[in-house]
């Protein structure tokens, strides 16, 4: 490497501690007589503290379908279009979702007109609309200090069509304004249906497509998960005759010319239009291409690279892959317990609370953590003089209800209810009563992987490598068992006694089957995958890119796409771009890369071999994975973990305050 590359990425690396360092909590893990009610929907001092500079994760919000309720369409002049359609295109954050060509979305806006003085948006109000300024000019306040001046063509609230968000800044009205509005159920009504539409379509076309005749559906729905849409001018050569052919392309709109050269005269061969495709011949043969194709007005086609295609298209014979030995069955390796058996027998008044036993909290019951919707408290079962642990998650129904996630917390229970698997959490039973419902849990006693990881900056790189093996091990579970996780990060990562790591929290999973896909928002910001952030539908593939992101935080003390403002993370995200500080090993720069791939149908362990890509890769080289799903390994994570009281791995929290409303409605009747 030459001198100056590497002063720069040493001076990169330097940049990449510090900021590490400037996220990293105190690093003391009593946090005893904090004020922390079990209340939590609103983000307090604590759960900020504990959570470092990490923004809350986003929770799913159902799509009204409220029979009554259409998109607004309201034809637009020229003119208005068009100051619609720049404004989108000069805003980072709009032009990397990259829909703001869409034509339903440009009459879906509506205007709103504002007097001086009139506050359009108010900081730490719930944003629930975005808005282009037409006429007039408006001011942008934080914290009493103005920040700058918005003039037509301006944008501002962007972040509310993507998810409910606090408002971070107020705007009030200078003049007499005129404003384009759009609001989230629109905008996401539109994109999803536009996505929906499209995705049904190129399927129908690509079914009648002789080279991928016999592919399953959800096979084709795969490749087309690998797939771009590429843009051609009037008369740009597509394919030129003798080049080495990289690409299968299916045309989606437009006219293509197929030429070929006889004796010298380039010879006008045939006329291929929307439902056709071509260059398939010289990937099948792996030969070089036979002919020349022009696009002869604007062409739009779906491009399949080589390998996908190879990998896929029943006409390409492949190698039969190398037999790998599979890990024993999970559920052959899953201790043995007093509680096996169907969910235990076990009441909620048998499950005595658990006492700090040192420091100012001494003698009040042991809290191990606090979430969206409650408290995780420590208790025990005494047999035979013999204490168990356990972990009690309490859920406020009244929160649960307020926020619409009574399906997410029946999905939960559900999951872990049908999970045996060493890498997830165990479930042993589940209680009601007028005001919580409770998720009896097994107790990891390490603590939150996340803690963890703030205390040490970053991870050795075996460490990293055990803790993603156990990830990887879960994820193969749940993805068999047909469940998309959604919410990987280290947050939601627990360690148990032995050092292992434990999947928590399926407030986000979601049943789906091959070659489906679902299309609700949810996620932690720096996680998202790009599929998730464009609305245009996401399966399985989402953990893979989440694995990728955990990995490189894992190694690196942060993310890979990182930014105080959202809005950055996100087009950071849809470019994909991101670098590796130089002390990251060449074969965990490849893992990443490889998972962190834009398009889905391209990720390791989204491609034929599945899981078992991920598996071979050299950065797991040292992982016997018969040795993991046994619990044979010494976990180096080990080393992490405080010996003492139960509790000793955990941040202390006081006791629930305010008791919670009673609710009644009935949706937790199978609790
Ligand atoms: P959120 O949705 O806000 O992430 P949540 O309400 O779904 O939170 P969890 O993430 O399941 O709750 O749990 C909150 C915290 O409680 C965890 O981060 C962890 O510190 C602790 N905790 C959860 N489950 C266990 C367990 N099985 N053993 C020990 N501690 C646990
Ligand atoms: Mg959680």
């Amino acid at each position: 490497m030459d001198l100056r590359l590497r002063e720069l990425r040493l001076q990169e690396e330097r940049e990449f501690l510090e900021s590490v360092a400037l996220t990293e909590p105190d690093g003391n893990l009593e946090h005893a007589g904090e004020p922390m009610g079990d209340s939590s929907l609103d983000q307090s001092p604590v759960e900020e503290a504990r959570r470092g500079s990490r923004e809350q994760a986003i929770v799913p919000e159902p799509l009204i379908t409220d029979g009554d309720w259409q998109v607004p369409c309201i034809p637009k002049s020229p003119r208005d279009a068009s100051l619609i359609l720049e404004a989108v295109k000069r805003n980072e954050f709009l032009r990397c979702l990259g829909d703001g060509q869409s034509h339903p979305l440009v009459e879906s806006f509506t205007l709103e007109q504002s007097q001086p003085g009139d506050t359009i948006v108010a900081e730490g109000d719930d944003g629930h609309t975005m808005y282009i300024v037409a006429e007039g000019e408006l001011s942008v306040m934080q914290k009493g200090r103005q920040l700058r001046a918005l003039l037509p063509g301006d944008v501002f609230g962007e972040l509310a069509v993507l998810y409910n968000c606090q408002r971070t800044a107020t705007v009030v009205a200078l003049t007499p304004v005129q404003l384009w509005a759009i609001d989230r159920q629109t905008y996401r009504t539109i994109i999803t249906e536009n996505a929906k539409r499209r995705r049904a379509e190129v399927l129908a076309g690509l079914r009648g497509v002789k080279p991928l005749q016999g592919l399953s559906d959800a096979a084709l729905s795969q490749l087309l998960d690998t797939a771009e849409e590429r843009t051609f001018a009037p008369n740009e050569v597509i394919i030129q005759e003798g080049d080495e052919g990289r690409t299968f392309f299916y045309i989606r709109k437009g006219q293509v010319e197929v030429t070929m050269n006889v004796e010298g005269r380039e010879e006008h061969i045939r006329v291929l239009k929307a439902g056709d495709h071509f260059g398939e011949l010289s990937l099948i043969r792996n030969i070089r291409r036979t002919a020349s194709c022009r696009a002869q007005d604007e062409v739009i086609c779906i491009a399949v690279a080589k390998e996908d295609f190879q990998e896929l298209s029943p006409m390409c014979a492949r190698e039969p892959e190398a037999a790998v030995q599979e890990p024993p069955s999970l559920s052959e390796s899953r201790r043995g317990s007093f509680l096996e058996g169907p969910l235990t027998q076990l009441h909620l008044q048998d499950l005595l609370p658990v006492f700090y036993e040192d420091g100012d909290q001494k003698g009040r019951p042991v809290i191990l953590g606090t979430g969206g919707f409650g408290t995780v408290e420590l208790v025990r079962y005494t047999d035979e003089g013999q204490d168990h642990f356990f972990a009690l998650k309490r859920l406020r129904k009244d929160h649960v209800v307020q926020k619409r996630q009574q399906e997410h917390v029946l999905m939960e229970k559900k999951v872990l209810q049908d999970s045996r698997c060493p890498f997830i959490v165990r479930l042993y039973g589940t209680f009601r009563d007028s005001r919580h419902v409770y998720l009896l849990l097994e107790f990891c006693q390490g603590g939150e992987l996340w803690a963890k990881l703030r205390e040490a900056r970053y991870f050795s790189e075996p460490v990293a490598v055990f803790c993603s093996a156990c990830v990887v091990e879960a994820l193969d579970y749940l993805h068999n068992q047909g469940i998309v996780y959604r919410d990987l990060k280290p947050e939601n990562l627990m360690l148990d006694a032995k050092g292992y790591v434990k999947l928590v929290d399926f407030g986000f999973a979601k049943a789906l089957n091959p070659g489906e896909k679902t299309y609700s928002f949810c996620g932690t910001p720096e996680y998202l995958a790009p599929e998730i952030l464009r609305h245009e539908g996401h399966d399985y593939a989402v953990d893979f890119w989440m694995l990728g992101v955990l990995i490189f935080e894992m190694i690196v003390g942060r993310p890979p796409f990182h930014s105080p403002e959202p809005e950055k993370i996100y087009s950071k995200i849809l470019d994909g771009v991101f670098s590796f500080p130089v002390f990251v090993s060449d074969a965990a720069c490849s893992l990443v890369a490889k998972l962190c791939r834009k398009r889905p149908g391209q990720r390791l362990g989204n491609t034929s071999n599945g899981i078992r890509a991920i598996r071979k890769h050299r950065w797991f080289s040292s992982i016997s994975w018969k040795k993991l799903a046994l619990r044979q390994i010494d976990a180096p994570t080990m080393a992490l973990l405080k010996q003492g009281f139960p509790y000793v791995n955990f941040r202390r929290y006081s006791a629930a305050g305010q008791v919670p409303e009673e609710e009644f409605s009935g949706w937790d009747e199978d609790f």
